[in-house]
């Protein structure tokens, strides 16, 4: 199992830590070719709109999407379930989604006031507890298409779900130290 964590701009450090403490080969990507026998590749949180330009200026949507098409899993972490949406409301102009997952995501939705705050989380399948979901300028989810499982919801607002090969979640699982998620997109999102 390798798992690539696009290495562009945001948090890959983090997410490189959580998957080598789970015994995970985790890959720092920062150019196409290195996507090549990856099972999965997170993108992380950030800044989508940098990380989106880096990704047009280096190639990556042709080459993720790809590679998605030849069985490569994706999640996306906040910037990047933004960038892996089928739709941003509230993008700015020139920003273009991925569109590898049936979701829409509404970037910054929680507004300035509330725009970063943690809160403890439902998600499904996840035993042991609560997780505590970490939201930095968080988006959250505002539609899912068919094929679509919610896995958690924040005062009415999706704010984790999967479909096959895919996963997003608009808070940080990798800044807790609890690798509860990453294990689950692991063992049942890759591959499915
Ligand atoms: N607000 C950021 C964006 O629009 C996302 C913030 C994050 O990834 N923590 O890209």
């Amino acid at each position: 199992m390798r798992v690539g964590v696009l290495a562009l701009q945001g948090a890959f450090r983090e997410h490189i830590m959580t998957l080598e403490a789970l015994g995970v080969a985790a890959v720092a990507v920062r150019k196409t070719e290195q996507l090549g026998g990856l099972n999965a590749l997170i993108i992380p949180g950030g800044e989508s709109t940098a990380i989106g330009k880096l990704m047009a200026a280096y190639g990556f949507y042709d080459a993720i999407r790809q590679q998605h098409g030849a069985g490569m899993a994706v999640w996306g972490t906040c910037a990047g379930a933004i960038l892996m949406a089928e739709r941003i409301i509230d993008a700015l102009p020139d920003q273009q989604p991925l569109r590898l997952m049936d979701i829409d995501v509404r970037r910054n939705a929680y507004g300035r006031q509330v725009d970063s705050f943690e809160a403890d989380l439902d998600f499904k399948h996840l035993s042991g507890g609560p997780f505590r979901g970490v939201f930095i300028r968080a988006p959250w989810i505002e539609r899912v298409g068919p094929g679509v499982e919610v896995l958690a919801v924040h005062q009415g607002q999706i704010v984790a779900a999967r479909g096959t090969g895919v996963m997003a979640t608009t808070f940080h699982p990798e800044l807790t130290g609890d690798p509860r998620v990453h294990r689950f997109f692991i063992d049942e999102v890759v591959g499915s």
